[in-house]
């Protein structure tokens, strides 16, 4: 036996799941093998996953659920707010920066709210893309110094909406992302007294690789190519308005994996910025958008689930870009907006799901009887000697001894008892041998060993929806950190993906981060019944719920927010029960009460014909409203 074959410790877990490559600062391992959240960075203070979901339980909250820590978020600001502040005293940039959130990553109250608080020392905005959203911005965002960039296609009346309410001391900024939209806004300003503030989205030719590459380019959906620029510079100077024309703004996609795609684009973007400057615009305001990524994977390399950079290489290559491009034409240092949204918001939820049971091989081991023929005993004797040295030479055995059974069955020699025992013990077999071979590295597995673990993969039947909570694993094959919250001091010893609760064979978890790869099996451990199996899935604050959607009419589930008091405890708040199934089916158009009255119906019916007694029909009938008011998934 190797030497990872005798223990197996809560460190061993850590290694295994990456925890400490992608959890840095918020997320470890206690030595009691469960995952401990430190909402405000490492050497703070710590709650252990497990109790907190235990103590949402009695308050009758089950899984899935999410879970939001508002300490992290508020770490996540300042993380940000910090390195540019770190980068513009490096670089001695005469400048300042003025962050904003662009609302469509994630727009729960509760965490627009939390994050509007946390920012208002650093002056933090929003920046909304559509009329919805810019109505959450202007009634949060009471803070005079903090910036609201209004983005999307924008029609006559958000752009009269965004004009009126400087008129209450907000400051919505409107980016020209289409060129009729210069006419729009010259138009409705005609008609009022408040001057719009005026931003321009350039179409960069820059090229973003990877999902998001074609949000950039000349062929994009948003923004303006330099010759439109051009004509809206001539526009608004014609109108009087190019003294309201104060920002430009370029977004190059989502999750930047590679920090030379952003180089380029602040290179040019920077010049443009030079040139509008020199046209005789004001500006004042740089917005280099979203875009700043995630290690999902905590592999630092420029593949989708990660990033080549920091966030402190992030904010340098900002502040010394565009000081550079600036400063040799010597003008005026901008304001630095960026729209993180992901590199936000990712961390501070997590979504915790159970596993409802497991469907895996019959590997019962049959009882010994009296006189079993050879190829029985042969089998028996192969199960009871497998070792870790010999796990392939035992396979082939056993595979060996398994034909035999079926030949001696076919000419009739082994009965159909005996042909069962066989058939059990080589899956026993199989089962000790796959696991046994979890114990050895990966990469020195013989491929027959390795596809009988494949083979023998188990399905982890998990409660929870991945259409409502995780949709992009489904959509764009996102990855996200997902592993058991509890038992990482015990030996994963099965490898097994999840299938979700909807009846769509895409509901399912199959692929899982392994550091700078994809792996489509995931090291778990043996499912007991009665005994919960917690499973977490990580850094998914930022799109995924609120992109979910109702697929098999599975609702949102139960969520709350953690604050961590000053003596080390934490409290709930703001708990949020999930939609129920009343709810769900109202979103659909349907009537719960009309739904119940013709199964009521029904039921009169069937008992006036003898079907079914009057005590049956009225459980029925509590069972369907009981449901009504209870949450869509599976209840503990
Ligand atoms: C989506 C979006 C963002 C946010 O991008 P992240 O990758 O989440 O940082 C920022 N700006 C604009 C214009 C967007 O459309």
């Amino acid at each position: 036996m190797n030497s990872t074959a005798e223990g197996w410790t809560a460190t061993d877990g850590a290694t295994l799941y990456g925890v400490e490559q992608w959890g840095k600062p918020y997320f470890n391992v206690s030595a009691q093998g469960n995952i401990i959240v430190q909402p405000r960075g490492s050497f703070h203070d710590s709650v252990d996953l497990v109790e907190i979901v235990k103590e949402l339980q009695d308050r009758s909250l089950s899984l899935p659920c999410i879970i939001r820590f508002d300490d992290i978020l508020e770490d996540c600001l300042k993380r940000l707010n910090t390195a540019f502040e770190n980068a513009i005293s490096q670089y001695g940039y005469g400048g300042c920066y003025r962050g904003v959130f662009p609302v469509k990553c994630n727009q729960q109250r509760y965490l627009l709210e939390q994050l509007v608080e946390s920012g208002r020392r650093w002056h933090f905005g929003l920046e909304a893309g559509s009329k919805a959203e810019l109505l959450i911005a202007l009634s949060l965002l009471d803070d005079p110094d903090a910036l609201l960039i209004c983005n999307g296609y924008k029609d006559r009346s958000y752009i009269e909406t965004a004009i009126l309410a400087r008129q209450l001391g907000r400051n919505p900024i409107l980016v020209i992302e289409q060129p009729d939209e210069v006419r729009r806004i010259i138009e409705v300003n005609h008609n009022l007294d408040t001057a719009p503030l005026i931003g321009i989205r350039a179409k960069l030719s820059t090229h973003s690789i990877g999902r998001w590459g074609s949000s950039v380019g000349e062929r994009a959906k948003f923004g303006l190519a330099i010759p439109d620029i051009i004509a809206a510079v001539e526009m608004l100077k014609a109108a009087d308005l190019l003294g309201s024309l104060c920002l430009l703004h370029f977004h190059i996609g989502s999750q930047i994996s590679d920090i030379a795609v952003l180089k380029d684009a602040l290179q040019e973007a920077g010049q443009i910025y030079v040139q509008l400057t020199e046209l005789g615009a004001p500006m004042g305001y740089l917005d280099v958008g979203g875009g700043l990524g995630i290690d999902y994977d905590g592999s630092r390399t420029a593949t989708a689930a990660s990033t080549n950079y920091s966030l402190q290489n992030y904010a340098n290559d900002v502040v010394a870009t565009i000081q550079e491009c600036c400063s040799s034409h010597s003008i005026q240092l901008p304001t630095l907006i960026t729209e993180s949204g992901r590199a936000i918001a990712s961390h501070c939820s997590v979504l915790i799901f159970n596993v409802l049971g497991t469907g895996s091989v019959p590997a019962e081991i049959p009882e010994l009887t009296e006189n079993e023929p050879l190829t029985v005993r042969n089998l028996r004797y192969t199960l009871a000697n497998i070792t870790l040295e010999n796990l392939q030479e035992i396979w082939n055995d056993a595979l060996k001894f398994k034909e035999d059974a079926l030949y001696a069955f076919r000419l009739g020699y082994l009965s159909l008892e005996d042909r069962a025992k066989a058939e059990q013990l080589t899956w026993a077999c199989a089962e000790r041998i796959a696991s046994l071979a979890t114990y050895l590295n990966p990469a020195d597995l013989p491929d027959g060993l390795k596809s009988l673990q494949l083979s023998l993969a188990n399905t982890y039947y998990a409660n929870l929806s991945i259409f409502r909570s995780a949709p992009d694993t489904w959509a764009i094959g996102q990855l996200f950190p997902i592993l058991p919250i509890h038992r990482l001091n015990e030996r994963p010893m099965y490898l097994g993906r999840f299938a979700d609760l909807t009846c769509d064979s895409d509901g399912k978890l199959a692929r899982f981060i392994d550091k700078g790869h994809v792996k489509t099996l995931l090291e778990l451990h043996k499912y007991k019944e009665n005994e919960p199996y917690l499973i977490g899935l990580f850094l998914g604050g930022a799109y995924q719920e609120v992109m979910g959607n109702f697929h098999n009419l599975f609702g949102t589930t139960n969520s709350v927010h953690i604050r961590l008091g000053s003596n080390g405890n934490y409290h709930f708040d703001n708990i949020v029960k999930g939609s129920t199934n009343a709810e769900t089916l109202q979103a659909m158009e349907h009537d719960p009460d009309l739904l119940i009255g013709r199964l009521k119906l029904a039921s009169e019916i069937a008992m006036k014909k003898g079907n079914i007694t009057i005590n049956e029909a009225q459980a029925l009938i509590n069972h369907l409203k009981t449901s009504l008011s209870e949450i869509t998934y599976h209840l503990q």
